[in-house]
């Protein structure tokens, strides 16, 4: 029998409550598919803090490279927040990505037509979207030395190595070659000299593509874009912070934050998460929407494991259980017919996706 290991990082606020629903989910999908999947749990963020006094303990760093995926909740919470940022639980994440190398963040944006009228936009304007956001992970001002802070002066340095915008731009046009041959890279070329590094090395990637329409926008329209006509775009190559901030804006066109997955990919490892953080504001009440750390399970089938049957059975069960009308929370005001407990959507999705 076919067997894998997963490394499960619950992590703080509603993370244990989204990972033990997608785990549900997954345990019913690899019985139906016929595999084995094998979960070792690891500390990160707040509650690695609360264990060990380290947002990203080296048992952690190290356990989860013996892993083939890691499946991430989400890290942070206000009891944290005093801390040094050395010692904060972002940290702790942002070092994870690093060790294992995951420099590409897949954040596919769709729009199901059960739910074109969550969206704050009109229908007309989302129907239909299917886009794909690749940011860059582990670059950027995110990471760029020097950085500091003495309190009357602070900075940081937002820097990108030719080869780093390569190997994110390969994957970027990798990606558009699966889907509509498009790519549309953002950037803030007009007064970044790293943007032009990073537009002059895109140029560069494009010709090994001639298949694929590349284009270029800067980040300031690109947010104003992706409101007016998201229809327009098929896959948005962008680096670390544009990429943080395009990505949440284009969440809410699907209506909830908490229905969408991303999958950070490196050479070697890859981590699995959904795009939302840890909620503090709804955690432990049973009311959070489950959907896009079920839909990162499917990602990890797809990407890490190569277990595309099962990975289509989720995808498949999410959208059955959003057609029947069964919401969390977060949706309940669009055409619900059940309101439905985090366990709860959770196990009917289990259910849908094993049959
Ligand atoms: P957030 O994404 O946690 O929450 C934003 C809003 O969306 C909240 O109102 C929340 O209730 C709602 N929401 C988020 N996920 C939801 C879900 N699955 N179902 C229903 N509603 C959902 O962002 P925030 O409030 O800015 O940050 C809270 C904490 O999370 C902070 O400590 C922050 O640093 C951390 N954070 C972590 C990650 C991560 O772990 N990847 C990402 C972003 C923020």
């Amino acid at each position: 029998m076919r067997s894998y290991k997963i490394a499960l990082i619950k992590g703080d606020g509603i993370g244990p409550e989204i990972i033990e629903e997608a785990v549900k989910v997954l345990d019913a999908v690899s019985f139906s598919e016929g595999f084995e999947l094998k979960y070792e749990e690891y500390l990160l963020g707040g509650a690695a803090i609360d264990a060990t006094g380290d947002p990203a303990p080296k048992e952690t760093l190290e356990g989860v490279k013996k892993a083939d995926a890691v499946l991430f909740g989400a890290i942070g919470g206000e009891k944290w927040d005093s801390l040094p940022r050395q010692k904060r639980p972002e940290t702790g994440l942002l070092k994870l990505r690093k060790e294992l190398q995951v420099f590409a963040n897949l954040r596919p944006v769709t729009v199901y037509d059960e739910l074109v009228n969550a969206s704050t936009l009109k229908p007309s304007v989302i129907e239909g979207v299917d886009l794909m956001v690749v940011r860059e992970l582990i670059g950027g001002i995110y990471f760029g030395e020097p950085r500091g802070n003495d309190g009357q002066k602070a900075f940081n340095t937002m820097v990108y190595t030719k080869s780093e915008v390569i190997r994110i731009a390969k994957v970027a046009f990798e990606i558009a070659m699966k889907r509509n041959k498009r790519v549309c890279s953002v950037d803030k070329a007009n007064v970044l000299d790293v943007s032009q590094l990073w537009r002059d090395t895109v140029e560069e990637v494009a010709k090994e593509y001639p298949e694929v329409m590349l284009s270029h926008m800067y980040v300031d329209n690109a947010a104003m874009q992706l409101i007016r006509d998201p229809k327009q775009f098929d896959v948005i190559l962008t680096g670390n912070i544009f990429g943080d901030i395009l990505s949440d804006e284009a969440s809410m066109l699907s209506g909830s934050i908490g229905l969408l997955p991303s999958a950070s990919i490196g050479e070697k490892y890859g981590l699995y998460e959904p795009i939302h953080g840890s909620a503090p504001d709804i955690a432990g009440q049973g009311i959070s929407n489950p959907i896009a750390a079920i839909a990162s399970a499917a990602m990890m089938l797809r990407f890490a494991l190569n277990e595309e049957g099962a990975a289509q059975r989720i995808e498949r069960a999410i959208k059955q259980v959003l057609h029947e009308g069964y919401r969390t929370q977060d949706l309940s005001a669009y055409d619900a017919k059940e309101i439905c407990s985090t366990s709860e959507i959770g196990s009917i999705i289990a259910n849908y996706a094993s049959k």
